[in-house]
This record gives C-alpha cells, sequence and structure tokens, in this order.
C-alpha cells in the first residue's frame, strides 16, 4: 500500500542528505524542466540536499545536465549503466552490451510494429533502447516475456523501452554513488514515476522511497512506500517542500 507522501513521519525525512531522482515523468512536466523544479532544488541544495540524476536517457543527455544544471555534480544515465562526471570519461558500472545480440532480440520480439531505435543511439552505450511509440503496458508486457524467454531485460518508461543483458537496476548504481559519497542507504531518498524506477523503490534499500502521482496506474512489483499528490514536477516540488519543511525544527 503506498501512502500519501504528507504521512511520512518528520523525522524520517528529517534524517535525507542525499535524494537519487529519474528526471524525465519526475522533474518535469509536459516534457521540460519547469523554473520550480530549479527553484526548489536551489532550495534544498542550501540547505545541504545531495541530488543525484538518475536517468534512462542516454549518456550524452545525461553529461550536459551535470554539466549545466546549477546544482548538478553526477548523474547516472541509462538505467543505472554508465555514471557521469563531467570532464571525466563516462564509467560503465555493467558488463559491456552485446550489441548485435540485443538487435536479434529487439527483432524477435517486436513482432508486426518493429521496434524503432531511439535518436540517440550515438550517446548511448549500456544498453539498447526504442522509442516506446505510444504503446500499451500490455504491448510492453507481452514483449517484456518474449525478451525474458531469450535471456534479455526488458525495461520501459514514459518514453522508452530499453534491452539489456544486464538487469537494469538504477538503485543498485545510486548504491555504488552513495558509497563513494560516503552516505549511508538510510539517508538517502529516491524519486521516480515509472517502471524504469523500480530499482529505486526495492525495499530495505533506501531510506525513503517516494513516487509522483503517476505511480498509482502502474502495475510494478517494487513500489515505493510514498507518493505525492501532485504530478511530474509538481511531485518533484511536493518531495522538496517536504523535505525542506522537515529541516526546521
Ligand atoms: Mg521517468
Amino acid at each position: 500500500m503506498i501512502q500519501p507522501l504528507s504521512h511520512l513521519p518528520r523525522h524520517q525525512l528529517a534524517a535525507i542528505r542525499m535524494l537519487a531522482t529519474d528526471i524525465d515523468g519526475t522533474m518535469t512536466i509536459d516534457g521540460r524542466m519547469p523554473l520550480a523544479v530549479l527553484e526548489a532544488w536551489r532550495d534544498a541544495h542550501t540547505l545541504g540536499l545531495r541530488v543525484l540524476l538518475v536517468t534512462g536517457r542516454s549518456s550524452g543527455e545525461a553529461l550536459g545536465l551535470a554539466r549545466y544544471l546549477p546544482h548538478a555534480s553526477w548523474a547516472v544515465a541509462e538505467n543505472g549503466a554508465r555514471l557521469l562526471i563531467p570532464d571525466l570519461p563516462p564509467e560503465l558500472l555493467v558488463p559491456p552490451r552485446p550489441t548485435e545480440h540485443l538487435r536479434d532480440v529487439a527483432l524477435q520480439i517486436a513482432g508486426d510494429k518493429p521496434l524503432r531505435p531511439t535518436a540517440d543511439a550515438f550517446a548511448r552505450e549500456g544498453d539498447l533502447a526504442f522509442e516506446r511509440d505510444a504503446r500499451l503496458d500490455a504491448e510492453v508486457l507481452e514483449m517484456q516475456r518474449r525478451a525474458e524467454d531469450q535471456g534479455v531485460f526488458l525495461i520501459w518508461s514514459s518514453v522508452h523501452i530499453h534491452l539489456s543483458t544486464h538487469p537494469p537496476d538504477k538503485g543498485a548504481a545510486v548504491l555504488k554513488i552513495a558509497e563513494r559519497w560516503n552516505i549511508a542507504p538510510e539517508a538517502i531518498a529516491t524519486i521516480g514515476d515509472s517502471h524504469n524506477d523500480e530499482g529505486l523503490w526495492q525495499p530495505q534499500r533506501f531510506g525513503v522511497t517516494v513516487g509522483t502521482a503517476e505511480v498509482t496506474r502502474l502495475q510494478l512489483r517494487h513500489t515505493p512506500m510514498w507518493k505525492t499528490q501532485a504530478h511530474g514536477g509538481a511531485g518533484w516540488c511536493e518531495f522538496i517542500a517536504a523535505w525542506i519543511g522537515a529541516q526546521k525544527n
């Protein structure tokens, strides 16, 4: 049972020092990051919250965000596969991608509606990604079943479908980064909006797990403990406001 964020005990939020956050559908509204999100981030940053971007998007996009967003530092791309630190080479956090094999599987599982490679393929090395093209969850679930029959993992977000031979897991990547930042898992909150955020919501991993209002209509293996009342970027601001409120005695 996912509970409203407003029920989250204040002391649990007060102990949070790091937020691992999805981007698309979580920090955005209609595909853009609103000014309100950047302002909320600035306020939280001032009070000491470290924000780690954890996206299913390509390394290229994640690196740009890590460099240019005012309070960003590192970013994890491709659903936990690559770590981007501006001015350093990208770090692969998973085994190398067997590209040809994944292309073959993509052809086989798509049926009569071929999967369309994402335009960002040139900047992506951790997984193979395709446009979701408005496929319903039921269609994607059927493709996931076919992929699993071939030993391939399929994961999806509101925009993309991803194939990999390693289990895609944003949460595992977050734990690796948190260790380098010397932040305990109990002091980490996570927030996301879609299926590819399940690793961020895995039970017993993190102190606080949150979904935006979108999570109520998803069928998930791992659900967040808490959900915001607002959707997308407005939900992200709702979480930050709650965190800021909990820092004040
Ligand atoms: Mg998302």
